[in-house]
C-alpha cells in the first residue's frame, strides 16, 4: 500500500511514519515544504525504522507540484498532516492560516480526486468542540460552535469540506482524527517536537526552559476550578497518537468517521511540571501569571469510540512522555 504523508517530516507525521513501517506499511512518500521541520528527519526515521522513505520537497499551496506528485506516484491513501498549527499566530495571521490549512487542503483533495485516490486521514483537533462542549468531549457533541481562534476554525472548515466531499461522490473513505494534546517523542530521542521560532505549547516551552533557552515557564493561571487550580488537558504520548493513525488506516471504510485520539483523562499543568522535576531531578524555573486569554480550564477526551471501532487504546502515560522528552533533550 503506497501512502502519502503530507507534512511527514513534522512532529506527528514523523512518528506516524515510524509506526507505519513497524506495522508493515513501508511504501511511504513524505511531501513537505520544510517550513517547520528539517530534512535530516528523513535520515532519523531511517535509523529508527530501518527503511529510507522517499521524500519530495513541495508545498500544498502549489497545485502544479501536487499534480506532478500524484502523477509520479500511484497512492492508495493519504495522511494529511501538513499545515500551520500555532494558535496565537493564527490570531495575528488569519489569512495565512486559512490559505494553508483550508486552501492547501482543497488543493490536495482536488489532486486526489483527479488521480482517483479517495482514502484520507486528516489531522484535526479537540479545539473544534469549542468552549461550550461537555467534558469529556464525545464525538457526538456538536462541533464548530464557540471555537476561540482561527486555527481551530480552519480545522472545523476542513472537517465540513471532507463531509461535503464524501456526500457528493461515492467511494471516499475519510477518517477525521481529533487530537488532544500530543507530547513526548520516540524513545530513541532521535525525533521529537522541535518547532522553529518561539513555541506556545506547554511541553516545547518546558523543553526550552530546561535547555536554558528561555528563562522560566509562565504558568497561565492557578485559579481555575480544577483540583490544583491550573489548566487540565488530555496529554497523549505522540507514539500512541501515531499508532492511532495506523489503526485508523486499517479500519478505513466508506464515508466519514470521526475519532478522538486522547488518553481519556486530564492531567494538570502542575502535574506536568512535577513529572519533569521528579524525573530530571531538577527544578524548573517557573512563575504563576494571569490566565492566557482564550484558554479553557479543563477538557479531555472520551476515548471509548476509538477503542471500540479502531481497536486502539493508549499504552503510555505522562511519565513515559516525560522520560522520552528528557532523552530527546540529551540527544
Ligand atoms: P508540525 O509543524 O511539526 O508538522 C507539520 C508539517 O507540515 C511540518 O513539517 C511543515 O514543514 C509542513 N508544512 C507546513 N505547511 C506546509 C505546506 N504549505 N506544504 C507542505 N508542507 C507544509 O506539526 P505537527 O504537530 O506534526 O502537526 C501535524 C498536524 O496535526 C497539523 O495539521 C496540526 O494542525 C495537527 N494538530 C497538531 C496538534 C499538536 O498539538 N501538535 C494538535 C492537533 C492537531
Ligand atoms: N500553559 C502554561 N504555560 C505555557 C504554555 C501553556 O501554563 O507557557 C498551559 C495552558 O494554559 C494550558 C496547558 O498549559 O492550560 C496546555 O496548553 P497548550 O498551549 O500546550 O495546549 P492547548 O492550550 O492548545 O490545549
Amino acid at each position: 500500500m503506497k501512502i502519502l504523508l503530507t507534512g511527514g517530516t513534522g512532529y506527528i507525521g514523523s512518528h506516524t511514519a515510524v509506526e507505519l513501517v513497524a506495522a508493515g506499511y513501508d511504501e511511504i512518500v513524505i511531501f513537505d515544504n520544510l517550513s517547520n521541520s528539517k530534512l535530516d528527519v528523513v535520515d532519523k526515521i531511517a535509523k529508527i525504522a530501518g527503511v529510507t522513505l522517499e521524500f519530495v520537497e513541495g508545498d500544498i499551496l502549489d497545485k502544479a507540484e501536487l499534480k506532478k506528485l500524484f502523477s509520479d506516484y500511484k497512492f492508495d491513501a493519504v495522511m494529511h498532516f501538513a499545515g500551520l498549527k500555532a494558535v496565537g499566530e493564527s490570531v495575528e495571521k488569519p489569512l495565512q492560516y486559512y490559505e494553508t490549512n483550508v486552501g492547501g487542503t482543497v488543493n490536495l483533495l482536488e489532486a486526489m480526486q483527479a488521480a482517483g485516490v479517495r482514502k484520507i486521514i486528516f489531522s484535526s483537533t479537540a479545539v473544534v468542540y469549542g468552549e461550550h462542549a461537555k467534558v469529556p468531549y464525545r464525538e457526538t457533541e456538536p462541533s464548530g460552535q464557540g471555537i476561540t481562534n482561527p486555527y481551530g476554525e480552519t480545522k472545523h472548515v476542513v472537517e465540513e469540506i471532507l463531509k461535503d466531499l464524501a456526500e457528493s461522490e461515492p467511494g471516499w473513505q475519510v477518517a477525521i482524527l481529533r487530537y488532544f494534546n500530543p507530547i513526548g517523542n520516540h524513545s530513541s530521542g532521535l525525533i521529537g517536537e522541535d518547532p522553529n521560532g518561539i513555541p506556545n505549547n506547554l511541553m516545547p516551552i518546558v523543553m526550552k526552559v530546561a535547555r536554558g533557552e528561555m528563562e522560566e515557564l509562565l504558568i497561565f493561571g492557578d485559579d481555575y476550578e480544577t483540583p490544583d487550580g491550573s489548566g487540565v488537558r488530555d496529554f497523549i504520548h505522540v507514539v500512541d497518537l501515531a499508532r492511532g493513525h495506523v489503526a485508523a488506516l486499517k479500519h478505513l471504510h466508506e464515508g466519514v468517521q470521526i475519532y478522538n485520539l486522547g488518553i481519556g483523562e486530564g492531567r494538570s499543568v502542575f502535574e506536568v511540571i512535577e513529572s519533569y522535576e521528579r524525573l530530571s531531578g531538577r527544578e524548573l524555573p517557573k512563575r504563576v501569571v494571569a490566565r492566557r486569554p482564550g484558554d479553557l480550564a479543563a477538557y479531555w477526551a472520551a476515548a471509548d469510540l476509538a477503542a471500540e471501532k479502531l481497536n486502539w487504546k493508549t499504552e503510555l502515560v505522562l511519565d513515559d512522555a516525560m522520560r522520552d522528552t528528557l532523552a530527546f533533550l540529551k540527544g
